[in-house]
């Protein structure tokens, strides 16, 4: 299965793609973790993303592009992926189908967890109080939601065109939610 984890911050991406993936034996591939992961080593890409990171940006599509095309060319990939946090704007989601298109792999299906404003704003103040994560201040919060609605939203238009959007109602426990993700795809596995 060849898939794309779709939500603004604080939906829950994360979580839900770590069970989905292992659940349908592929790896996870979220673009935050591997710029987390820079970061902590020190390495350029880190040091190139970090500024933009601190401030709720989105770091520029080309870093961005060429980080998934190369982790996309990895051998675990074969039986498919789960994405998270990627893509994030318009024009990363017309290079990613450009670069499925040209290995014969398109996308099967975008899930998109749908969770209103003030519970995300909530969650991630939750989730700054536990895990410290440096982007997770309410100021930065505000500004990745703007960035959200301005630059990832206009996705779903592009998704919902080909057919691919599924929606999961995002709101309820980590387990109800993970079962209504699984029944989303339990249909497309079927189709
Ligand atoms: P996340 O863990 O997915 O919330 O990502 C944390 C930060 O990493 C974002 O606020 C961006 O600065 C950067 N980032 C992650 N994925 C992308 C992407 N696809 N495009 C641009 N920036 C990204």
């Amino acid at each position: 299965m060849r898939l794309v984890l779709l939500g603004p911050p604080g939906a829950g991406k994360g979580t839900q793609a770590e069970r989905l993936a292992e659940d349908l034996g592929v790896p996870h591939i979220s673009t935050g973790d591997l710029f987390r992961a820079h970061v902590e080593a020190g390495s350029e890409l880190g040091r190139e993303a970090q500024q933009f990171m601190d401030q709720g940006q989105l770091v520029p599509d080309r870093v961005v592009n060429r980080m998934v095309a190369e982790r996309l060319g990895a051998q675990d990939t074969a039986p498919g992926f789960l994405l998270d946090g990627y893509p994030r704007t318009l024009a990363q989601g017309e290079v990613l189908e450009a670069e499925l298109a040209g290995r014969g792999a398109p996308l099967q299906a975008v899930l998109r967890l749908v969770v209103p404003e003030e519970e995300l704003v909530r969650r991630i103040l939750a989730r700054a109080e536990q895990e410290g994560r440096a982007d997770d201040t309410e100021d930065v919060l505000r500004k990745r939601l703007a960035v959200y609605h301005e630059e990832t939203e206009p996705l779903e238009a592009f998704y919902r065109q080909r057919g691919l959007l599924l929606d999961v109602d995002g709101i309820g426990s980590v387990d109800e939610i993970t079962a209504r993700a699984r029944e989303r795809l339990r249909e497309v596995a079927e189709a």
